[in-house]
């Protein structure tokens, strides 16, 4: 495949890579994040699974400061996250984010999608950013769709292009935010092998989902999170199967 798979095994895997240190944030009265302390090491697939309203969402945009904290630390690669300014712009191109809406740029075309980031936050050259995009779309499976916009392309193809323009930023982590629940059911498992192509090629992942097969299939770690605070975590196969708290017990009866 394409440059990827290189570039992260040249990094050491299993370095700390983003670390929250005791992060607490409120929404008015809502104590939305709990004394969240969390590592996720270079190469790492994290799933983050737990009931509506329970702080995922919030957790993911914490961690490319879509967000602000209100206490602790959140650190990408050594860095702490500033507050504002273009260092926090520098720093969150390091992060890649897919989100549940695909939210392509309507009136561009794929290509043009794609190259946008590189070319205007990166100062890529043209040429090099078109080489680029063409390679990202052609490893999700859409090269061919690379000229239509994204009107023309199923919901699938939409997020598989969202994930090479995220890509195309070369993050150093990944976050997706239930990536596939606004997917109808045959187009789940398109995107979803995407994703764990990514995890086999050492691309670092923190994945909201409750897509249990994904999760044996890629999760080094599941983290469940309930009412703002970090409930359980384990291997998949252990939270599956031997689920230890009584809130994931009860969930994943519900999902299950
Ligand atoms: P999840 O992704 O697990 O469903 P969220 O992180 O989206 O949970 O939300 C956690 C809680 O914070 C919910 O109760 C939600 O209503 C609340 N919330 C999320 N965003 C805001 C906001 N911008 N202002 C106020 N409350 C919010
Ligand atoms: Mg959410």
């Amino acid at each position: 495949m394409t440059a990827l798979s290189s570039e992260t095994s040249e990094l050491a895997q299993g370095e700390p890579l983003v670390v929250l240190d005791h992060v607490d944030k409120w929404f008015g009265d809502l104590h939305v994040l709990q004394d969240i302390n969390l590592t996720i090491k270079r190469g790492e697939v994290v799933v983050v699974i737990g009931p509506s309203g329970s702080g995922k969402s919030t957790l993911c945009r914490a961690i490319n400061r879509l967000e602000s904290i209100n206490k602790g630390s959140i650190t990408l690669d050594g860095k702490k996250l500033p507050e504002e300014g273009k260092a926090l712009a520098q720093l969150r191109a390091e992060v890649g984010m897919v989100f549940q809406s695909f939210n392509l740029f309507a009136h561009k075309t794929i290509l043009e999608n794609v190259m946008l980031g590189p070319t205007k936050v990166r100062k890529h050259k043209k040429a090099d950013a078109e080489k680029k995009a063409r390679e990202l779309l052609d490893r999700v499976g859409v090269g061919q769709q690379a000229a239509k916009y994204p009107a023309q392309l199923s919901g699938g193809q939409q997020q598989r292009v969202a994930i090479a323009r995220s890509l195309a930023m070369e993050p150093k982590v990944m976050l997706f935010d239930e990536p596939t629940s606004a997917l109808d059911p045959e187009m789940i498992k398109e995107v979803l092998d995407v994703m764990v192509d990514l995890a086999h090629q050492g691309m670092t992942m923190i994945v909201v989902t409750h897509e249990m097969g994904f999760a044996r299939t890629a999760a080094d770690r599941v983290i469940f999170m309930a009412d703002g605070a970090i409930v359980e975590e384990n291997t998949p196969e252990e939270f599956f199967t031997n689920p230890k708290s009584e809130r994931a017990k009860d969930f994943l009866g519900k999902i299950l």
